[in-house]
């Protein structure tokens, strides 16, 4: 079965009808006032797409539903004396907003044409109706280019003195489908189809094969939508929005989008057609005004739009059509909403008893928490906005002014900062938009297409800046007053409050961000803080990860624990190595004996064990995993090429240079053509005698001088870049020694436990043998992410990994996301075979992955017991976790 009625389906059939047939089917099933129509599936769209064809007996199906609808509308599909005409629209699983194509008005031919105008009373009305079927059909179904019917149009207003469409007349409408039947027939050498079921076929192949149309693909690459869902094709019973002044159209949501404030909210175009208001191409007005315009009908939508609400326990949008008085339903979804308004709507829900905690817990989500985090406008600054549009989607941005999207891309190429400016976006500039810092038009509703797709990808925008002139020939854009903003001039756009700055204007931090700090008691915050305390709240109270920290300094460290950090999964020591100590670790290299060598050691001991007892008061009473050193020594001496010049010109002015030149030769014998794969991790423990075992000692003793201040230390020691447990032996071995020495001496009792890095595709394979020398597991999963796929991490990401986004080879980067299939099988099996050996095993991550949203939810599933990431994100891996466990 290839096609269901609307009678037949329900909501939770989005795989087989898509979103929009799936809500149809529901609001038909709820006696909504839905057009009668039918689904094809998006079964018969892979078929489609895998064969060329339609599959066996669609063709049959389709008769049969039409049938019905027919008889439902009590006319024939092109009937010439009383017309049925359906429309023909895509619907995927997920929403992809304006990028397949929809054909309205089937069923018009040169005889029915005179049908529907005899019917409708009104020759314009049916003549335009015409003309918008040729228009759609010809590009969409033909190949067209759309360019060449617009420009029919202007060309046609011109001649009869038009401004808008809507005052060409019925006369000038017929002989602009004749002008746009010739374009068909010079362009393919083919008559525009008489057939009224030729007509529906070939459109509904059409929509298949503009699943694969290139922006389409674009999107579905940004949004991580599969490429093998294909789209369900809804065939529904044209009503029209644009017979007179008793017509219109609108879309509508139940709550504000943009803030998620209570209340009705939404755009109305009169005397119009559906697509005019995605499209941005009219400017509409405020649907509170329909109440003006037609109170039955704005009373009914409210009745209805209450009952959706509370049907779907969410937020809708609703795209509606008034005829002559009567109103359609033609689409309903849960809609999308900025961040912002998802925290807020999910805590009004549950207020409202229409939706539990834990599910306001799955309607939130980590990367929505992270945009609340940005930064945004610095109120105080000095600043005169130059023009304030529409804040549809929050954020601010600055970025040099450019007018196309094929500018936007290339500059933001070259590493620039840019915002897009158009007059209104189109599907096509989607590329462009993904560029883009932000988004400006100066047309267009929050409901255009600028602010649906900006608000989707969760990028700044300001739309409807309507007192800003765009020229985009000449490149720039005129604000009141006179201002001129000209193509590489900076702006500011404010996304929460729709204001545009010229200049740059200095950000602050958000007031999430002041109460995760602490230093914003939620009760005093506004009611998005006090919805994000909330949400948090519920989220500790469920997971079961915990979540710590990477920081290698006390500053980071406290920054952690405000975030709600239980403890640091990783201090990296390298950067002790640093700054004025580079002259220990340079004496430490070129020693040539052993007393050399542990005077150089001896120097750096005492500036390691301050650190150590920094960080261990900042987390006191908290588990801090101090990672011995990993980097090949070689990172901390100059750089060989440097060195080299310097010796020579010390040469040349006939300087011995003796010191210079012993460095040299060390760099030279340092070097590695691989580093990352070289003398790195415990390799240099093991190869550099006393190294690890000064920076155990120098943990020890911060550890018990804590102990004597009457703190409560709970430091780790962790081993990087194990291969096998023999490295792993040794290394604990010396680790133990210094260990039991240090407490001795200081006469305290100093458990510290000893555990190592699984960053090695080896160590996960050997993890059964490794498990019985280690404390713990934390699996590095940028090293590990690295040797799986044998991707150097320092190098391509710049290099390649933007052509393998573009082929579509990865949706997102296996360093930012955990691929779960590949380095994710690793991580199971060690977590598995380590615990079957020693089921008090304690297992973290402490890798970049640890603090992504989508990686943190698979943690969990393996049976994680933390995992560790930047502070900043220690609120987001909090959520996630939660997230994870309902
Ligand atoms: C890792 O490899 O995942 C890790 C945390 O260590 P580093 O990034 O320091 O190599
Ligand atoms: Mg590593």
């Amino acid at each position: 079965m290839f096609v269901y009625d609307f009678s037949q389906g329900n909501k939770d059939m989005r795989d087989l009808l898509g979103g929009k047939g799936a809500n149809l089917a529901e609001m038909t099933n709820l006696g909504l006032p839905v057009p009668p129509g039918f689904t094809i599936t998006t079964k018969a769209c892979q078929v489609y797409l895998a064969t060329g064809e339609e599959p066996p007996g669609l063709r049959e199906e389709v008769t049969e539903h039409l049938r019905r609808v027919e008889q439902a509308r009590g006319r024939r599909l092109g009937d010439p004396d009383d017309p049925l005409l359906v429309s023909v629209r895509s619907g995927a699983k997920f929403s992809m907003p304006g990028m397949m194509d929809t054909v309205l008005n089937i069923g018009l031919t040169d005889a029915s044409v005179h049908g529907l105008a005899r019917q409708a009373g009104d020759e314009r009305f049916a003549w335009d109706s015409y003309r918008r079927l040729i228009q759609m059909y010809g590009k969409t179904v033909m190949g067209v280019d759309g360019a060449r019917f617009d420009e029919a149009l202007e060309d046609a207003k011109r001649r009869h003195g038009a401004e808008h469409d809507v005052d060409l007349d019925a006369a000038a409408l017929r002989d602009l489908v004749a002008s746009y039947k010739r374009i068909l027939r010079e362009e393919t050498g083919q008559e525009f189809p008489q057939d009224p079921r030729t007509q529906l076929d070939a459109a509904i192949r059409a929509v298949f094969e503009s699943w694969n149309a290139p922006r389409a693909v674009i999107y579905r690459r940004q949004e991580g939508i599969s490429d093998d869902l294909g789209t369900a094709v809804n065939v529904v019973a044209m009503v029209f929005g644009n017979l007179g002044p008793d017509s219109g159209t609108g879309v509508a949501f139940t709550r504000d989008p943009a803030t998620g404030a209570r209340g009705v909210y939404g755009d109305y175009l009169p005397n119009a057609q559906g697509e005019d208001v995605v499209a941005g191409i009219r400017n509409t007005v405020p649907l509170s005004e329909l109440a003006r315009l037609d109170k039955r009908s704005y009373d009914e939508l409210l009745d209805i739009m209450a009952r959706l609400e509370a049907h779907y326990a969410d937020l809708c949008d609703i795209e509606f059509t008034i005829e002559r008085g009567k109103l359609w339903l033609l689409q309903t979804r849960v809609g999308k909403r900025t961040a912002a308004a998802a925290f807020r709507i999910a805590v009004q829900l549950v207020d409202e008893g229409l939706i539990d905690e834990e599910e306001a817990l799955r309607r939130v989500d980590g990367w929505q928490l992270a945009q609340l985090m940005f930064p945004r406008f610095d109120e105080n600054a000095r600043r005169q906005a130059i023009a304030k549009g529409m804040n549809a989607s929050p954020g601010a941005a600055v970025g040099r002014a450019v007018f196309d999207s094929a500018t936007a891309v290339e500059w933001a190429r070259r590493g620039e900062n840019v915002i897009l400016v158009r007059r209104e976006t189109t599907p096509d500039d989607l590329d462009g938009m993904i560029a883009a810092r932000g988004i400006l038009t100066c047309r267009g509703g929050k409901t255009s297409h600028a602010a649906v797709v900006a608000r989707g990808m969760g990028k700044t925008c300001v739309c409807g800046a309507e007192a800003l002139d765009i020229d985009v020939s000449a490149r720039t854009l005129t604000g009141p007053g006179g201002v001129v903003v000209r193509e590489g001039d900076v702006l500011s756009i404010d996304g929460s409050t729709g204001e545009v700055f010229l200049g740059q204007i200095p950000v602050v931090d958000s007031p999430v961000v002041q109460y995760f700090e602490g230093t914003l008691d939620p009760a005093s915050g506004d009611d998005l803080v006090r919805a994000v305390d909330r949400l948090m709240k519920v989220a500790d109270a469920r997971r079961r990860l915990g979540v710590r920290a990477n920081a290698d300094t006390p500053a980071d460290a406290e920054r952690a624990r405000a975030m709600g950090a239980t403890g640091i999964g990783l201090c990296r020591t390298e950067h002790m190595f640093l700054g004025e100590r580079r002259r220990h670790v340079e004496r430490l290299i070129l020693a040539e004996s052993d007393t050399e060598r542990e005077a150089a050691l001896e120097a750096l001991l005492p500036a390691q064990r301050r650190d150590f007892i920094e960080i261990l008061a900042a987390m006191d009473g908290l588990p801090v995993t101090v990672r011995l050193l990993d980097p090949p020594l070689h990172e901390f001496l100059p750089d060989l090429t440097d060195l080299a010049v310097r010796v020579a010109e010390a040469r040349a002015r006939g300087e011995e240079a003796a010191e210079d030149a012993r460095l040299l030769s060390a760099v030279r014998r340092l070097h590695e053509q691989n580093p990352m794969l070289g003398l790195r991790g415990v390799r240099l423990g093991l190869v550099v005698p006393g190294l690890y075992a000064m920076q155990v000692r120098a943990i020890a003793e911060a550890a018990a001088q804590r102990i004597a201040e009457g703190g409560e230390p709970k430091v780790e020691i962790m081993i990087p870049l194990v291969g096998s447990v023999e490295e792993l032996e040794r290394a604990r071995e010396e680790a133990t020694a210094v260990v039991a020495e240090v407490a001795a001496r200081a006469g305290v009792d100093l458990a510290i436990p000893i555990g190592t890095m699984i960053e090695l595709p080896r160590a996960a394979l050997t993890a059964a043998r490794i498990a019985r020398s280690a404390d713990f597991f934390s699996f590095g999963t940028n090293d590990l992410t690295q040797t799986v796929w044998g991707f150097s991490r320092d190098d391509v990401e710049a290099a390649f990994f933007p052509a393998y986004l573009d082929m579509g080879i990865f949706a997102v980067s296996p360093f930012e996301t955990l691929d779960v299939e590949g380095v994710g099988r690793l991580i199971r099996l060690a977590c598995e075979e380590g615990r079957a050996v020693r089921p008090d095993l304690k297992l973290g991550v402490c890798g970049e992955h640890g603090g992504d949203p989508e990686s943190v939810r698979f943690f969990h599933q393996v049976g994680l017991d933390y995992v560790s990431c930047s502070p900043f994100r220690v609120p987001i891996a909090r959520l996630e976790a939660g997230r994870a466990a309902v």
